[in-house]
């Protein structure tokens, strides 16, 4: 199964970064209607994805004066091999859906690279028109001396409609869980000078039969609910979801349902290492694991390449397997995430 919008949806909008942003939503609205039977994890409500150049000149948003880094300390570097290697590694386990045995695999998987870190379960039962299932959300903390927290998200489970297709999720589900193991080994070590930096791996991201607000989003929907009950929620200075950041044709969305601050803060950290041409040639509100958090007023950011495949094919499709992914791409995520949370220290 795939994404039920047609290439003449997506083609037929000529909005782009050149366009005002009044006349990109407006055009915008049709699209949310065609894209409303979408079975997806993460759900294009819009989008634009008009044949915009990826350049400097048209990307949609200049940093602004104040994301400028506040020192000129070397840039962040993750190992992108390393990291293309976990996705490998996750993505053999192959379907990994809510209440599966591989899905208990990735599990141990995930914890067994986080021994010795401070880890925790945010572990529930979700009743879905499916049935119930174990949903198990993993955290690991990274403390720091500065008083806030910057919470990083991105979904292990894979794409439950599609379990007998031969479907592994190499990028929506792979990429996702192996850059946050390899953010834990960037951050894993002395106290940081910065904020406390918690890692989620996020479960049930993914709807059981048709995307809508009941069914989709279950972890990260109790998560938030948890925490704003214990006052966690007060204390996120910034939460970034990564989602599908593996394509080797990488291009960023901007993802208008999140908070402009941040996604200007995440253009200015691409900036820094050159990468902008990968970001924001195309924008749109999307439906992902940021949601439940931005309801909650949480500063919250979606890093999601939504355009993966010529109009979007091997999304939620057995073609999603690891020959579309690169290296480089995991790196260009890698740095500039790596680089934002370095700048949201500085702020
Ligand atoms: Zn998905």
């Amino acid at each position: 199964m795939k994404p039920t919008t047609t290439s003449e949806s997506w083609q037929a909008f000529p909005c782009g970064p050149r366009w005002p942003l009044w006349l990109r939503i407006c055009l915008a609205l049709p699209l949310t209607i065609a894209l409303a039977n979408t079975v997806a994890c993460t759900k294009g409500t819009s989008a634009d994805a008009s044949a915009a150049p990826k350049s400097e000149s048209t990307a949609a948003t200049p940093a602004s004066p104040e994301a400028a880094p506040a020192d000129s300390a070397p840039l962040p570097h993750i190992d992108s091999k390393r990291a293309f290697q976990y996705t490998r590694e996750v993505t053999a386990f192959g379907p990994r859906y809510m209440g599966s045995e591989n899905h208990k695999k990735l599990e141990r998987y995930i914890l067994d690279h986080l021994k010795g870190d401070q880890v925790e379960d945010d572990a529930f039962t979700a009743d879905t028109v499916e049935g119930k299932f174990p949903v198990r959300n993993i955290i690991a903390k990274f403390p720091g001396k500065k008083d806030g927290i910057v919470v990083i998200l991105g979904h292990y489970d894979t794409n439950y409609p599609l379990r007998n297709t031969g479907y592994v999720g190499a990028n929506d589900g792979g990429s996702s869980t192996a850059i946050l193991l390899e953010y834990a080994n960037q951050l894993r070590g002395n106290k940081r000078d910065g904020y406390s930096v918690w890692l989620v791996w996020t479960d049930g991201e993914e709807a059981v039969k048709t995307w809508s607000d009941t069914d989709s989003l279950y972890g990260t929907r109790h998560l938030a609910e948890k925490w704003e009950k214990d006052g966690t929620l007060k204390k996120i200075k910034a939460l970034m979801v990564m989602d599908m950041i593996g394509d080797a044709d990488l291009d960023i969305n901007r993802t208008t349902n999140g908070t402009a601050w941040l996604l200007d803060l995440i253009y200015a950290a691409a900036e820094r290492g050159g990468y902008q041409s990968h970001f924001y040639a195309t924008e749109g509100a999307i439906e992902d694991d940021h949601v439940p958090f931005v309801k909650r007023g949480v500063p919250s950011a979606d890093v999601i390449d939504l355009d993966y495949g010529y109009n979007n094919v091997f999304h939620h499709s057995p073609q999603d397997t690891m020959d579309k992914l690169s290296p480089k791409s995991l790196e260009i995520v890698g740095d500039t995430i790596l680089e934002t949370i370095h700048m949201l220290d500085q702020r």
